[in-house]
């Protein structure tokens, strides 16, 4: 992930950092590169676009060039840009999940087939009950609505078995906003902290999907609206992503496959695309394979 990003943007910051001075036009050109290695990376164009304008007006702007060490300050000037860019407005850690309401705490997952969508589910679920050595120890009950899917509700109990998280009792023939109405009186009655409702995925984005997303939402009033989107997919995470974020009040982005070699774009467009930060990332198919996404430590892997 990210090595060819990395390879590019070094090779562009050694030659500014080994020139004594720089000019405005040292600076304008080596930002040319820094876009056509983001574009390369698959990040999207106006975000692509909009980085390097910013950038380039703050190391021009300031008294950058007439410093001692120019280069080092352009370089600190694209990280913090880059910390910006992958969602740190503050001091860069990770975004946590937001929780603070009177309990149940629901969290939908959306997102299309094949993204994750359960295997995360089971994974949060397994981080907030304590699995993971994690610091909380909430009681967790996760439900699945995916009703298209053969066996994606027994995917789920099964996941729930192997992490020992609760499941939803399974009853055959009932509609997600059926199912999700049955979860939140269960979790209220047994005193749940938090119920996890894994949505059904469909093969691309459509209306019905849509629609369903917004009554379950509804119905479920949730904290947390969570898209997972497989990291893999480059441009397409980014239109899938641009989609749901204009259909569902999104709270948070997880990026699965971020174990592969995907070249980064989605990562790098996530923030910019849905307004949303990137609350996790999906590093592998066991259930302990999710990392918080802390931009400035992202940054500073991509940036070496
Ligand atoms: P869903 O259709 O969105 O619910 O997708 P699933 O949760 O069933 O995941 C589809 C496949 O992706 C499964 O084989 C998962 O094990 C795998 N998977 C999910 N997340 C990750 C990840 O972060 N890394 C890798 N390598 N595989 C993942």
């Amino acid at each position: 992930m990210f090595e060819s990003l990395s390879d590019r943007l070094g090779g562009v910051f050694d030659r500014l950092r080994g020139r004594g001075s720089l000019t405005e036009a040292d600076v304008r050109a080596a930002m040319r590169e820094v876009r056509v290695a983001l574009l390369e990376a698959d990040v999207a164009l106006p975000v692509a676009r909009e980085f390097v304008d910013k950038a380039t007006e703050q190391a021009i702007g300031q008294q950058v060039l007439r410093s001692v060490t120019p280069g080092q300050q352009v370089v600190k000037i694209v990280n913090d840009a880059l910390v910006a860019m992958l969602g740190g407005d503050g001091d860069g850690s990770a975004a946590e999940l937001d929780l603070g309401v009177t309990p149940p705490a629901v969290i939908m997952m959306v997102g299309l087939q094949g993204s994750g969508k359960t295997t995360t589910t089971a994974k949060i679920a397994r981080r907030l009950s304590g699995g993971q050595g994690g610091r909380e120890r909430k009681k967790v009950l996760m439900a699945s609505l995916d009703v298209n899917r053969p066996n994606a509700q027994e995917q789920l109990a099964t996941l729930g078995t192997q992490t020992e998280v609760a499941t939803l009792p399974i009853v055959a023939g009932q509609q997600p906003v059926d199912i999700a109405r049955r979860a939140l009186q269960a979790a209220k009655l047994q005193g749940y902290d938090v119920l996890m409702l894994d949505t059904a995925g469909r093969l691309h984005v459509d209306q019905a999907l849509m629609d369903e997303m917004r009554a379950v939402a509804d119905v479920a009033r949730p904290a947390e609206i969570l898209l997972v989107v497989d990291a893999l997919t480059g441009q397409d995470a980014v239109n899938v992503a641009t989609s749901f974020s204009q259909q569902v009040p999104l709270t948070g982005v997880v990026l699965t496959r971020m174990d592969g070699d995907a070249r980064g774009g989605a990562a790098l467009s996530m923030r910019a695309v849905t307004g949303k930060p990137i609350k996790f990332a999906g590093t592998g198919e066991k259930m302990d394979a999710l990392e918080a996404f802390h931009p400035s430590r992202v940054a500073g892997r991509i940036l070496g």
